[in-house]
């Protein structure tokens, strides 16, 4: 499988309070943090949020400038 062994913060759980990892909106590119609501499929979220979720699946690519 692919798992590493380094100590990343993007896919890991948080542990300590305001560490919370963070990744990058894939529509509007802005950063955003780990929620509750996404522990269980974290490694899959790629939106900061519903509307950028509909938004982005709809282009179909992966990224574009
Ligand atoms: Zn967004």
């Amino acid at each position: 499988m692919g798992t590493t062994k380094t100590t990343n913060a993007t896919t890991s759980t948080p542990r300590k309070k305001g560490q919370l990892p963070t990744k990058i909106c894939a529509t509007c590119g802005r950063a955003f943090e780990w929620r509750k609501k996404w522990a269980k499929n974290w490694a899959q979220v790629r939106y900061c949020s519903e509307r950028c979720r509909r938004s982005g699946s709809s282009g179909g690519g992966d990224e574009r400038t």
